[in-house]
């Protein structure tokens, strides 16, 4: 599995690349043309850049992991890959669309792996050349801090695509647990609860977004608090993620906030849209409610 394919060279796509090629792997970098690919690799360029910057990182090790990424303009160069990582836009079309061309060329014993965060695995599989050799492989963004990989197997899935696809991600030094193919995963069927939840909470006047904020920092002693991470994560995800939480299992347990609807409605999707659950645009993030 010396050779590996990205196929989406985004936030996700780019990081996944990068810390492959800091392990030594080679990367076929892919996303929808040439010119997309060459961003995604100029995008690690940066990082990389900036690691060596903090003296994290030394020149010649950006160098040797820069020169093992190749952006190529199509899955069709994918042919010499052990392990293809799917990291594309999460839409099933699109993903079911590049598994049939991969597919294509994949060798008889390569195997194919999805970064979905919400897609069901044993679903995906179906448009995959092999489901015993597809399946779940949900690394965390930022992909070059967070230290997790959450394994997911299909029902198809063999023991040894699960076996590889595992040393692979411990050759990256991320810590991998495994899950079964039920909706939300482990993380996001924990988390996403909990940040659904402090919506509720807000939206019924429990209390106001810096003080809910506050007590569950200094409370759960967690490092930021719920209403800071969702607008983070961006509220248009939470509420995508809990809608498959609640449609994939039909519990009402996991019915998406009126308020966390609401703001999505009015576009207020959080720190990348400069407002949430904070006002973004001056120096400090300011509560809104
Ligand atoms: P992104 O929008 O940053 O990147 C997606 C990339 O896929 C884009 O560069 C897009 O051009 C490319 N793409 C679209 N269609 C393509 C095609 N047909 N062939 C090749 N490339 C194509 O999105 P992202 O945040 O990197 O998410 C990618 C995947 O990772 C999704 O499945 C998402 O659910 C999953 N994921 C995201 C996060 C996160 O926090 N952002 C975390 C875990 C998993």
């Amino acid at each position: 599995m010396q050779t590996i394919g990205v196929i989406g060279a985004g936030q996700m796509g780019a990081g996944i690349a990068q810390v492959s090629a800091q392990a030594g792997y080679r990367v076929l970098l892919s996303d929808v043309d040439q010119a997309r690919a060459e961003a995604g690799k100029a995008g690690i360029a940066k990082a990389l850049g900036r690691l060596v910057d903090k003296e994290k990182l030394t020149a010649e090790a950006r160098d040797a992991a820069l020169a093992l990424i190749e952006p190529v303009a199509d899955v069709s160069a994918m042919a010499p890959c052990g392990l293809v990582i799917e990291a594309a836009t999460e839409r099933e079309e699109i993903k079911r669309a590049i598994f049939g061309n991969v597919g294509k060329v994949l060798g008889a014993d390569a195997i194919l792996a999805s970064n979905t965060s919400s897609i069901p695995i044993t679903r995906l599989a179906q448009a995959s050349p092999d489901p015993a050799r597809f399946m779940g492989v949900h690394f965390f963004n930022p992909v070059p801090v967070m230290g997790l990989i959450e394994l997911i197997r299909g029902l198809a899935t063999s023991d040894a695509t699960v076996a590889a696809v595992e040393a692979f991600g411990k050759s990256l030094g991320k810590e991998i647990v495994h899950a079964n193919d039920a909706p939300g995963f482990i993380v996001n069927r924990v988390l996403m609860p909990m940040l659904n939840e402090a919506c509720f909470a807000l939206g019924e006047g429990v209390a106001s977004v810096r003080d809910i904020d506050t007590a569950c920092r200094l409370g759960l002693n967690h490092p930021m608090g719920p209403l800071t991470l969702a607008d983070f994560i961006g509220l248009d995800t939470c509420l995508e993620i809990t809608r498959v939480l609640f449609e994939g299992t039909g519990d009402p347990k996991f019915r998406p906030a009126p308020l966390l609807v609401k703001y999505v409605e009015a576009g207020w999707y959080g720190r990348k849209v400069g407002r949430g659950f904070y006002d973004y645009s001056g120096a400090e993030p300011v509560p809104t409610r």
